[in-house]
């Protein structure tokens, strides 16, 4: 049976949401902001640790993003961004999530010149946060954002060489972003794909819409996901902005057939 998980920050992380989410057999994606991460007690993280065993609950995580850059030009950024994302690997390993999902933070370079110099600097911050991940056997999934190709997370993934390493391919952005068939991006990246984030969009702006109030057509999306090995399949996210929306994007994957 396909695992499907709904985005819950920080401040919706509340036993009446985690029972909203267990009726409809889906699985909470953490998401935590830079605030909160920075801030979050050893109380709070047993507390909700111990909402999450109650559900029986497999979660997955989504680190913060805003004002993170791990590839930053500036050191003392680079710095805080990799500080930030190895306390975040400490939270998931304590509340038991094993799928973290990372915003890579090159954002939108236009040069590829610009991105592999970017890439440069990643590099070394990257490795570390890998093998922290490695010693905690976690996943870290990278997604796409802005990228109209998946070339770049290909090469970052090349470049940090690392098993615990993946992809989050986000539906949304790629209908927003790309141009490409989305069957190219399950070709070059599928093996890798650890997390899909499901929500839709006319094309116009990154709506996070439930699925089918978009454009987005998921059937590339849903025959590869059906051949994978059981083992292999990824997680799938629902990204809705809003509860009346996860109910109707949980609905609506449930007649996909997986
Ligand atoms: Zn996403």
């Amino acid at each position: 049976m396909a695992q499907i998980h709904a985005t819950l920050s920080n401040k919706h992380m509340t036993e009446e949401a985690f029972a909203l989410l267990a009726s409809y057999e889906l699985f909470p994606e953490l998401y935590f902001s830079s605030h909160s991460i920075d801030n979050i007690s050893a109380e709070s993280v047993a507390s909700l640790k111990a909402m999450l065993d109650s559900h029986k609950f497999a979660s997955s995580m989504h680190a913060p993003f805003m004002e993170q850059d791990i590839g930053a030009v500036d050191n003392a950024l680079r710095q805080r961004s990799l500080g930030r994302l190895l306390k975040t690997l400490e939270v998931a390993d304590q509340l038991g999530s094993q799928r973290i999902v990372i915003h890579p933070g090159y954002g939108e370079m236009i040069n590829n010149s610009d991105f592999l110099q970017w890439l440069q600097r990643a590099t070394e911050p990257l490795k570390l946060l890998l093998e922290r991940a490695i010693e905690l056997n976690l996943k870290i999934a990278f997604e796409n954002i802005y990228d109209s190709t998946p070339a770049r997370l290909h090469q970052l993934l090349q470049t940090v060489d690392s098993r615990n390493a993946g992809i989050c391919f986000d539906t949304g952005h790629y209908n927003l972003f790309s141009e490409l068939p989305m069957q190219a991006w399950l070709d070059k990246l599928g093996s890798n794909i650890l997390v899909c984030h499901i929500h839709d969009n006319d094309k116009s702006g990154d709506q996070h819409l439930a699925i089918g109030d978009g454009c987005i057509d998921y059937s590339p999306l849903i025959t590869w996901y059906n051949r994978l090995a059981p083992e292999a399949k990824p997680v799938l996210t629902l990204e809705a902005l809003n509860r009346p929306d996860v109910i109707k994007s949980a609905t609506r994957i449930n007649t996909w057939g997986l």
